[in-house]
Order: structure tokens, then sequence, then C-alpha cells
């Protein structure tokens, strides 16, 4: 059986939340919110997983996390950087020190709510397509701005996907588009999504597979209290 590795992304300030405590590191449910995605691996087939944070954290993730959550898969934590896409080439790093994985999944550990379907499915893509993204069908009409605040396009909404994490690629495809990434200081701050990185540095194609709307990224208040609602399985029901 071929390694599966993930690196799961907790490092950044998340200045959007307007908290002093990092997103990742809030109260949700009664633990901190960055165990949750951390639990969905170890219940996963991953096998390693390589967690990003903060210099100033790893102490912290190290005693107060994966040891007293018991996350056996965790393997690394390391620092990661300025830019997401720092800390994503961080974590592949990592595992580069260590016996590098055949796949690997990218994950924004302010996601709590990932599936055990959706990690099975990126991993299934993964194989497949060597490159793919949990993505769902946007909801509402997307219009493109100009400099000015005015509407200047209205894309086909038939076409628009809501990108998700996990990101999941083969792991030579990936480290090498990030390497190619880090060369070019002005893609850097281009760089949104993995994906992207995939886009630009190597042409291949991204696969959409289909990922969740509960997989929410918890960036701002509201989505810490949409989180919780979603965690104690309040679901709408329709009559
Ligand atoms: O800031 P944003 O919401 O895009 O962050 C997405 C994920 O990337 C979060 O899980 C955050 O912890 C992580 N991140 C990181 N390093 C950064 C910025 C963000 O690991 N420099």
């Amino acid at each position: 059986m071929e390694k599966i590795g993930a690196v799961v992304l907790a490092a950044g300030q998340g200045k959007r939340m307007g908290t002093k405590v990092a997103k990742q590191f809030l109260e949700l449910e009664g633990r901190p919110l960055i165990t949750y995605a951390l639990e969905a691996f170890e219940a996963s087939p991953v096998d390693e997983v390589v967690l990003v944070t903060g210099e100033e954290e790893i102490l912290y993730c190290r005693e107060k996390i994966v040891k007293a959550f018991g996350f056996s898969k965790v393997v690394d934590i390391v620092p990661g950087g300025r830019e997401r896409c720092h800390s994503v080439y961080e974590g592949l790093k990592a595992f580069c020190r260590r016996t590098s994985p055949a796949y690997v999944l990218i994950h924004d550990g302010a996601r709590p709510l990932v599936s055990r379907e959706v990690i099975q499915r990126s991993i299934q893509g993964a194989v497949r397509y060597g490159a793919c993204v949990a993505a769902m069908p946007v909801k509402d009409t997307i219009k493109i701005g100009d400099g000015d605040g005015f509407v200047s396009g209205t894309p086909d909404r038939a076409f628009l996907w809501q990108v998700q994490t996990p990101q999941a690629f083969s792991f030579r495809l990936v480290y090498g588009a990030y390497e190619r990434m880090m060369e070019d200081p002005g893609a850097q701050g281009k760089i949104t999504d993995d994906a992207m990185a995939v886009e630009l540095a190597t042409g291949e194609r991204v696969k959409l597979i289909l990922g969740d709307y509960q997989n929410i990224k918890v960036t701002t208040p509201e989505d810490l209290a949409v989180a919780s609602l979603f965690l104690q399985g309040v679901t709408v029901q329709i009559p």
C-alpha cells in the first residue's frame, strides 16, 4: 500500500476573527478547534500527519494537543511561514526529511467539519487524477468588481465552484510545483490555494471532487457559531 500523508495547517494569526487567540486554537464545543481536523485524519486511511503552526505554538501543540488528545499519526510539528503558501511548503519539506508519501492531502486546520467521506474522496481523487480539490457549486451569483466598486462582469454560475480543503495530490507533483513557486516571489502573493500552485507551475489538470457544504472554514465569529450548530448535529428540518 502506498503511503498517504496529510499537512494540517494551523499557523497564521486569523486577524478576521478579532480574538487574541488564533482561530485554530479557539474553543469549539469544549475543545480547541484544531483537534477536530486532527481527529478526522486520525480516523482516516492517512498514515502520517505533519502539523504546521506558529513557532511559539509548537510546544503548546505538542503537549496540549497532540499528546493530550493522543493523535498518534502526527509525526512532526513544524513552524509555518508568512503566508499560507509558505506554511504549506514547510509542511511538504518536513515530509521530504522523512520518507516522502506517494500522495499528500493539504488541509486547513480551520475547517473542523471535514468528514470521513470527503477525506476518502480526496484520497481516491489524488490516486486517480494526480491532483484534486474538494469543492461545492456556488449558491450565490458572483460578480467581478472593477477598481471603482462597480460591476464589470458576471461569470456564468453554472461553471463556478467554491473551493475547500482537503486538496490532494501526488506528492511529487505538488512538491515540485511549490519548489518552483518559491523561486518566484511575484507568484507567492497570488497563490490562494494549492491547486493554483499546481495549475500555474505545472499546467496539470486539477479535478474538482465533491466537498460538503458543512465543511466551512472558520474565519469570522459567526462561522464559530455555525460550526457549533453543525457539531451538535442541528440540521434543518424540511417539512
Ligand atoms: O487565513 P486563511 O483563513 O486563509 O487560513 C487558512 C488556513 O491556513 C488556516 O488553517 C490557517 O491556520 C492556515 N495558515 C497557515 N499559515 C499562514 C496563514 C494561514 O498555516 N501564514
